[in-house]
């Protein structure tokens, strides 16, 4: 096992745990995502030794290989989340691969993944993805759109919203990530006011998770601090 692997996760851990307790929190609420997008099975694998148990990938197909290859070499207890973009023809697929799909933004594909979740007898596991600002080309629902997809989807049967996610504009300084954190915290409860239960709040990534523990994420996806940087071909 590469102890660079090992080592970074128990920083990350380490970060986490300190971050919480800074904004009086227990650490045990916060769940790391480790996100194998470009990352190679054996690297995988070795982040799931170290005792990771949610991995996030944000292609599909991508994530249908590496499945295949490592079915039956972890442990069942790793789930799978999307945290990418869904495109409506991989919905199919996304059901039969992921635990939980964190990046439903429109009652079209909430009800596209709810009629195969419906054929593989499945309830599957959502959050809404939230788009807090980055202009058309992000996805996300609007916070002004957020109430009636969540009234929507309420009525789909095989589906259970969990909880909202974003992914904030790229800022070089964590600091100035943090309204964009608290802005979605404050959404969710703003929603949880009016009923909805929305316990999961998927933001921070690799250069600002500290800050998004700070401001009550209860889920951090992190991949470049734990695997290096990406090698984009
Ligand atoms: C790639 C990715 C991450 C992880 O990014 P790092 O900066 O490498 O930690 C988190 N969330 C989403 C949606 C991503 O696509």
């Amino acid at each position: 096992m590469s102890d660079h692997i090992v080592e970074s996760i128990s920083s990350v851990y380490k970060r986490i745990s300190h971050a919480a307790m800074r904004a009086g929190r227990d650490p045990l609420e916060v769940k790391l995502v480790a996100v194998t997008k470009m990352v190679p099975p054996e690297a995988i694998r070795e982040a799931v030794d170290a005792g990771v148990r949610l991995l996030g990938e944000s292609r599909v197909q991508e994530a249908k290989e590496k499945i295949a290859v490592l079915s039956g070499v972890l442990p069942d207890t790793v789930s799978w989340h999307m945290i990418g973009n869904l495109q409506s023809n991989k919905a199919k697929l996304a059901v039969q691969l992921f635990d939980m799909i964190q990046s439903v933004d429109s009652v079209d594909l909430a009800k596209r993944i709810d009629r195969y979740a419906s054929e593989a007898g499945k309830i599957q596991r959502l959050l809404v993805q939230v788009k807090l600002a980055g202009g058309e080309s992000r996805s996300g629902i609007s916070p002004e759109g957020l109430i009636a997809l969540l009234e929507e989807v309420g009525n789909l049967h095989n589906l259970v919203v969990e909880g909202l996610m974003t992914i904030p504009p790229f800022l070089e300084t964590p600091e100035d990530v943090r309204p964009y954190f608290r802005r979605l915290r404050e959404i969710r409860d703003g929603a949880e006011e009016k009923g909805f239960k929305l316990p999961e709040l998927s933001m921070g990534m690799s250069g600002d998770f500290e800050v998004a523990v700070e401001e009550g994420a209860t889920m951090v996806r992190v991949g470049s601090a734990i695997f290096g940087r990406r090698l984009y071909q």
